[in-house]
């Protein structure tokens, strides 16, 4: 049976990687995916999946990707952890190419969905200076004082889905994700985010004995966290929503950075010393989600536990760093 084709970019990273294997799972078979990255660095490679690497920031490049498509996922963009978004700030800001060409691609193509990743570092600063966070609505993006670099680039992305929907008829969706986690990601080099570094920390001092961890901050700051399957999901129900606007797709489980280590102990068996490190980047004091908007419009809220969520990924981790001899094997 014939399909409509669905592309996928940055299918090479973390989220992609997971929508193109749900996508397979629901059936679909005419899929497209898109990365920049060299095909033996995709996290997760599909042999029935037409694979591309092309450099999206270039206009012929999305031309070429979204040839043909009805359906595109945008979550191509140079993106990682604070430590990777703190650091790299002009970098982040030229995913803006990636998102002009893909836009004006789609508008030219005739695409009938295109979906757009934003995030929740588009909310202003001066809403998230407390650990004790009053979880942010969409409507907190404005007046705009979004996270520097990575932040506005999102935040003016975004407005120009809106406009592309408003001035062309482009039928866009916009989600903004809460800190994404789970196995099939980044967890060393620079560019892994909190969930992934300290299983890597966690199960780096249990396999050498050095029973201590390093901390970003000092422990208080708070975040919530999504399991990739909630995001996975959230996803695809947001593009085919009528949601016009962009809305959160986050947890709205809250927890600090302490009891986030604390969970990962609990699944490593291990009791660590805490060493906290002020001077590292540790970005807004606190965040996160207010689901009101998502409850009442699509009647589901990113719901798995991050206990649960943490296991599978604390598993993974330690299967990689194990297969890799990047820690002598003990019982997991
Ligand atoms: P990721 O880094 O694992 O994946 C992004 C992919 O985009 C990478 O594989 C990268 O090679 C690719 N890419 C970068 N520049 C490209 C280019 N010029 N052409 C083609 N491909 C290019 O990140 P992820 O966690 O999977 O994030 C996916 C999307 O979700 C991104 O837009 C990100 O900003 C957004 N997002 C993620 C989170 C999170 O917690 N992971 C939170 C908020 C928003």
């Amino acid at each position: 049976m014939y399909q409509d084709l669905i592309v996928v970019t940055g299918a090479g990273g973390f989220i992609g990687g997971h929508l193109v294997a749900d996508l397979l799972r629901q059936g679909h078979t005419h899929l497209r995916a898109v990365d920049c990255k060299p095909l033996s660095q995709w996290y997760q490679r599909f042999p029935e999946v037409e694979s591309r690497r092309l450099d999206l920031s270039l206009r012929e490049a999305c031309y070429e990707a979204l040839d043909g498509a009805h359906t595109v996922y945008n979550l191509a963009a140079d993106m990682g952890g604070m430590g990777f978004i703190e650091n790299n700030k002009a970098l982040c800001m030229l995913s803006v190419t990636i998102n002009t060409h893909a836009l004006l691609a789609a508008r030219d193509l005739g695409i009938e969905q295109y979906f757009f990743a934003s995030s929740a570092c588009v909310y202003a600063a001066d809403r998230q200076t407390s650990a004790d966070v009053i979880p942010l609505r969409e409507c907190d993006a404005y007046p705009a004082l979004p996270e520097d670099g990575y932040g506005w680039e999102k935040l003016f992305s975004e407005r120009m889905c809106r406009h592309f929907r408003e001035d062309f008829g482009l039928y866009t969706r916009v989600a903004r994700y809460h800190n994404v986690y789970g196995p099939h990601g980044t967890y060393q080099g620079g560019r892994e985010k909190a969930p992934a570094a300290i299983c890597r920390k966690v199960i780096e001092a249990k396999c050498s004995g050095r029973h201590e961890i390093e901390i970003w901050g000092d422990g208080h700051q708070t975040r919530s966290f999504m399991y990739i399957d909630d995001c996975i999901k959230g996803t695809q129900d947001i593009l085919h929503s009528d949601i016009l606007e962009p809305i959160n797709l986050g947890s709205a489980q809250l927890v600090s950075i302490n009891q986030l280590v604390d969970i990962v102990e609990d699944i490593a068996g291990v009791k660590l010393r805490r060493n906290y490190n002020l001077a590292a980047p540790k970005g807004v004091r606190g965040r996160n989600s207010d689901n009101t908007q998502m409850l009442a419009e699509l009647g589901w809220e990113p719901n798995i536990r991050l206990e649960d969520g943490l296991e599978k990924t604390y598993r993974w981790i330690y299967d990689q760093m194990v297969g890799a001899l990047q820690v002598p094997t003990l019982a997991a």
